[in-house]
């Protein structure tokens, strides 16, 4: 069985769990681990069986809850080498260290748990869900002093488990094999998914400025499209954000707006997918129906996708599983 579900996806939390033949991952950990669970739940979801985290990019809409899930469950995550690195700059702002230096932590913070009980890592506080990415640095400064370690058995970069991808090779997790590609978006080195499973393909797409030749070639023959939708222009330039931010949404290296997103509906898209979620729908510059009436006028025109299903993934609730 394959199935799809979304936790939670905007610019306060994204993540989604995957599950193909016997292995489940989530996509992205953003929202803490308390949460993320919770919500698990809400879908039928076990926890405990996630065999690993595979992240998109190091924004913290994408990573609040990474850590303490990855240890809570002993599994491990799957980076870039360069959002990994990008990741613990984040969490330890102040400190310098190669990935030498981390991996021998690392080694040195195993052995120690090794001794002890390994309880206290569990019992360690959640963290807060994520702030919204574009909340500014006075938030985001807020939030590094927070994490500033207390001490070796708080290193807050520790992880289980740290497996390194590289964008355009496919890698294979239990019975998901995965296909990372490059997006266009300001962070250290972002990459969307085509996830496979049974033969079934998934692909997600979100946080990113537009969709570039590669992106459009990666999301074919797909069974399920997650699309960023993330805002309506007019309600962006209108809104209540800062004009940089506003700059920065718009940017090439920004979010795709909803007509970026219909654009590439109407146009590029092969119209195989049984199932279309928008998301990363922007609360302040959005509203669901304006996403979905963009997504609809761009499918409407062409008579051979009205198999397709469209869907919203919301923020704040799970959405009900997609299953093949
Ligand atoms: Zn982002
Ligand atoms: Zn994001």
């Amino acid at each position: 069985m394959v199935r799809f579900t979304v936790l939670a996806s905007g610019s306060k939390g994204n993540c989604t769990v995957v599950t193909g033949g016997r292995t489940r991952i989530l996509v992205d950990a953003g929202l803490s681990c308390r949460e993320i669970f919770r919500r698990m739940k809400l879908a039928d979801e076990e926890p405990g069986t996630l065999d690993a985290i595979v992240v998109t990019h190091e924004h913290q809409d994408h990573v609040s809850g990474l850590a303490v899930t990855a240890r809570k469950l002993g599994i491990p995550v799957y980076f870039t080498e360069g959002t990994h690195r990008a990741w613990m700059r984040w969490l330890t702002p102040r400190r310098q260290m190669t990935c030498v230096q981390w991996l021998e932590r690392c080694r040195e913070e195993a052995a120690r748990l090794a001794e002890d009980d390994a309880d206290e890592v569990a019992g360690e506080p959640d963290e807060g869900d994520g702030l919204a990415e574009t909340g500014g640095a006075a938030e985001l400064q807020a939030r590094t002093v927070e994490a500033e370690p207390a001490g070796p058995a708080k290193e807050p970069t520790w992880l289980p488990a740290v497996e390194y991808f590289q964008a355009g090779q496919a890698f294979q997790i239990g019975d998901i094999a995965v296909s990372p590609f490059t997006i266009p978006h300001d962070a250290a080195d972002p990459v969307g998914f085509v996830l496979q499973a049974e033969g079934v393909r998934m692909g997600v797409a979100t946080d990113l400025g537009y969709v570039p030749p590669n992106v459009k070639a990666q999301l074919k023959g797909l069974d399920l499209l997650l699309l960023e939708s993330n805002h309506d222009l007019e309600m962006l330039r209108d809104g209540p954000y800062p004009w940089s931010v506003k700059q920065r949404v718009l940017s090439r290296v920004g979010h795709l707006s909803n007509d970026a997103a219909s654009e590439f509906l109407k146009k590029e898209y092969d119209g195989q997918a049984a199932y279309v979620i928008l998301a990363h729908l922007s609360e302040s510059n959005n509203l669901p129906e304006l996403a979905r009436m963009a997504a609809e006028r761009a499918l409407e025109g062409r008579a051979s996708l009205l198999a397709n299903q469209l869907l919203l993934a919301e923020q704040h609730q799970p959405l009900s599983p997609v299953y093949f």
